[in-house]
């Protein structure tokens, strides 16, 4: 699953090659009238907002898209042959010399009012992690609220909280504080949290600025990850066996598999 560094990293490559250049052809599966609307138009800016990605067009119009599980978005120059199947392409935008090209992404909206779009999701979504400061006090009141049945494993992904923490970091983030996924998340402190949302964040920049797309460095002492991936192998500070579970979002109740030590994390 994209998480936050790589939302960010794809916007920023996009926003090198696009911004400023015109629309020179456009296909998305979600909008049959896109063409109408956009083909001409100059880029203006491509940001992102946890792991939503925002292409701004000039006359006020904004395409979202969410890449959920399996999305992405691939950057190609002219002639170059795409890295997936053509009948997974769920969008396609030319401008300047490269085209950008979705594959499997679930959710793509196009719409007018760009400072409005983006103010909802800045409001609704938690801190970004990779753009921005983390408020933890609002993190802290959005965690409080969550039922006495919500797991920290399950809050940690909730992007009203905080936006930008995936699958990935969540597990790692864990580890790295020593919490288990399974406390409750109302009895998680604000200093835990704030410890949490620190280590998120740093990891988070230090991949989103890297160049690599699959080098995820969580700490000098260990390339790699210390748990996520990693079940049934020995953890990487203890030796006992790494657990893999499944543990969804709250919202969304998605079965995602969960990697935690049983004696590092209590
Ligand atoms: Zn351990």
């Amino acid at each position: 699953m994209p998480e936050g560094d790589t939302i960010f990293r794809i916007s920023e490559n996009l926003g090198r090659y696009m911004i400023q250049k015109s629309v020179t052809k456009i296909y998305i599966r979600a909008v049959p009238y896109a063409q109408e609307i956009l083909l001409g138009k100059k880029i203006d800016d491509v940001t992102s907002i946890g792991k939503n990605l925002f292409i701004v067009f000039e006359g006020d119009v904004i395409l979202r898209s969410h890449s959920k599980m399996f999305g992405t978005w691939h950057l190609y120059s002219h002639g170059v042959t795409w890295k997936r199947s053509a009948r997974n392409v769920v969008a396609i935008i030319e401008a300047g010399d490269v085209v950008a090209v979705a594959f499997d992404v679930p959710l793509i909206q196009l719409g007018r009012g760009v400072e409005r779009t983006l103010g909802t999701f800045r409001t609704e979504l938690g801190s970004d992690l990779i753009r921005g400061d983390i408020d933890v006090e609002v993190a802290f009141e959005r965690f409080k609220q969550f039922s006495k049945d919500v797991l920290v494993g399950e809050a940690l992904l909730d992007q009203r909280v905080v936006s930008g923490i995936g699958n990935i970091y969540r597990c790692e983030t864990l580890f790295k504080t020593r919490i288990s996924p399974y406390r409750p998340a109302s009895s998680i402190s604000v200093e835990e949290l704030g410890a949490m949302l620190e280590v998120a964040r740093v990891n988070l920049n230090f991949n989103a600025r890297e160049n690599s797309n699959l080098k995820r460095i969580f700490d000098d002492e260990v390339e790699g990850t210390f748990v996520y991936g990693r079940g049934g192998l020995p953890c990487h500070i203890c030796g006992k066996k790494v657990i893999r579970k499944v543990m969804g979002a709250p919202s969304e109740r998605v079965p995602r598999p969960i990697f935690y030590c049983p004696n590092c994390q209590l």
